[in-house]
């Protein structure tokens, strides 16, 4: 039986697949996809960490920045330990390889990294690689391991997790390419699978995967979510295709202007503020956009070029001479599987999360910029770590295929099941539904309105089965067993938004425009039992 079966191949499933791999764990990576398709891929600005190379900054400050961006709903010494071990783990990217850009300082080793201003922080303090953070964060990961061996499963699609008495055990899969259900047996299990903002499909800058598989398997399986209300809007996706354009095109100086050219909102102020802005401006019948000609045509080159790309391509705009039509889009999941601060999932032991799939307590009602790739490869190391040590503690017994057994037959009656409602439909209808009912402004009667909605879907979905019934590498199923999964997370969504009769951060509710510390100053932890749509 192998010591650490991590689940999802992201930047925080391969961290902490390094992490346990160094510390003499037997492990496996199991992802739905390929690991270079994870969306880390897709991160742009930046990754925090106060080093201080371009003008002042601390860990003091970074830990400061944290804290008033998660209005009072982070844990703090989880953030202090983030912000602490930022400076060593960029040491320790650096140290694998990751080209991050550099500044000519005559200076050595990490002090020669660049820096660039993210929205709410008070220092130039994301240290990025071009406009490509992720990408080379995760390429750099993935050639790490594949340097020490570490094995993979891809295209294997997490069912669910397999536990006795309240302890993971190992869990069940979908080996996407051949169509098999198949067990794995653990000691201990990472879960590493990423957000869900892809919920709001059509809204978002989110990877279609990114739908919380592994957040519901954990729900099924007895563990918990916290802070699922919380949904961060980016202010700037493109108009058309709600591409992201990278914060740090505002940092680099880019200007945001309505229809008449004014410019009504400090673009740096953390991501809940300018996405109201926006949508205020919006309320107002102007259109709103981002400039960015005064930086020229070089200067974007050189610090943003994936940005000058993506408008080019998605948009057909040239962002050196034109401005760029904008709007904000669903973004990141604060909220998540809800975990101790050894990053253990409340409710299973032996069970641990990490990276945007969980809620570590540090970005609370809204996430600085930049903080998340540090949150992925801080925690990572910390997850990889700890599910080692738990691992040890473990015999290696024989585990029951009971639930191997009911998956297996719920993958056969997928097949056979009556398919007289189009899910495609559903799901777009779903994104639309929760862009606009459960969005950057709430209503308590609104969303009473997207609760009622979603539970008609439930109703349905004994209608939605497959129109492909092939065995083998079937897109169909995978996109029908991710609805299934998004529907709970939805209704999980809708009844904290609805409990939280306040406004706070990503937040922000009509009649509750103020937070009320009072009553609200906690997280909201809800269990399967719990959901509207099971
Ligand atoms: C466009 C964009 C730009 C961003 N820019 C920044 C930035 O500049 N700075 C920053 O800090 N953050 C940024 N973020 C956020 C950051 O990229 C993510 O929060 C972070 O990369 C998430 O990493 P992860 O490892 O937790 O998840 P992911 O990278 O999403 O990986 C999840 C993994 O789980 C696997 N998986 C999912 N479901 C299943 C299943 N059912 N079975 C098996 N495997 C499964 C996936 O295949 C994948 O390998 C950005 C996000 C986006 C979308």
């Amino acid at each position: 039986m192998i010591d650490v079966l991590i689940i999802g191949s992201g930047g925080a499933g391969l961290t902490a697949a390094l992490t346990a791999k160094e510390k003499g764990a037997s492990i496996l990576v199991v992802g739905k996809a390929y690991p270079t398709n994870s969306q880390t891929s897709m991160a742009q600005g930046g990754m925090n960490a106060a080093l201080g190379n371009v003008g002042d900054d601390s860990i003091e400050s970074h830990i400061a920045d944290t804290i008033k961006s998660a209005r009072g709903l982070c844990d703090e010494a989880m953030v202090r330990q983030m912000c602490e071990d930022a400076p060593k783990t960029i040491a320790w990217l650096e140290s694998l390889g990751v080209p991050f850009s550099r500044l000519d300082n005559g200076k050595s080793d990490t002090e020669t990294v660049a820096q660039r201003q993210m929205g709410g922080a008070s220092a130039k303090r994301a240290c990025y690689a071009q406009d490509y953070t992720g990408l080379k964060i995760l390429h750099t990961l993935y050639d790490t391991c594949l340097k020490v061996d570490i094995e993979f499963l891809d295209e294997y699609y997490l069912l669910n997790l397999i536990t006795k008495d309240a302890c993971v055990k190992g869990a069940t899969f979908l080996d996407i390419r051949t169509g098999d259900v198949k067990q794995i047996n653990a000691k201990s299990v990472i879960v590493a699978t990423g957000g869900y903002g892809s919920l709001y499909h059509g809204y978002t800058t989110n990877a279609y995967g990114s739908t919380g598989d592994g957040i519901t398997a954990v729900l099924r399986a007895g563990g918990k979510v916290s802070d699922m209300e919380f949904v961060q809007f980016h202010p700037t996706a493109l108009k058309g295709s709600s591409i992201l354009i990278s914060e740090s095109a505002r940092g680099e100086g880019g200007y945001l202007v309505n229809t008449d050219g004014q410019r009504f909102v400090d673009e740096l102020k953390p991501r809940d503020v300018v996405a109201r802005a926006i949508f205020s401006e919006f309320q107002k019948g102007q259109e709103v956009f981002l400039d960015v000609r005064h930086l020229g045509e070089e200067k974007l080159m050189e610090l943003l070029p994936q940005e000058v790309a993506l408008c080019k391509l998605h948009e057909h705009i040239n962002p050196a001479k034109e401005i760029i039509p904008i709007k904000p889009v669903a973004h990141y999941s604060m909220g998540g599987i809800d975990v101790n601060n050894a990053l253990e999932v409340t409710g299973i032991k032996g069970c641990f999360a990490v990276g945007e799939c969980s809620n570590a307590k540090v970005h609370g009602a809204n996430r600085l910029g930049g903080n998340s790739l540090l949150e992925i490869t801080a925690f990572g190391k910390q997850a990889g770590k700890n599910a080692y040590t738990f691992a040890q503690s473990q015999e290696d017994n024989e585990v029951d295929t009971s639930q191997l057994k009911e998956d297996k037959k719920e993958i056969e009656a997928l097949y056979t099941k009556e398919n007289s409602i189009n899910f495609y439909e559903h799901r777009e209808l779903l994104g639309k539904l929760l862009y606009e009912k459960v969005g950057i402004v709430r209503d308590n009667k609104i969303l009473g309105l997207a609760k009622d909605n979603i539970s008609t879907i439930k109703n349905q979905i004994h209608q939605m089965g497959l129109s492909d019934k092939s065995p083998t590498n079937n897109t169909n199923l995978t996109d029908l067993l991710e609805f299934k999964n998004a529907l709970p997370l939805a209704s999980a969504i809708i009844s904290s938004a609805l409990e939280r009769d306040e406004s706070r951060g990503a937040h922000y509710k009509l009649g509750f425009e103020i937070q009320d510390d009072e009553y609200f100053k906690r997280h909201i932890v809800l269990g399967w039992g719990e959901l509207i749509c099971k």
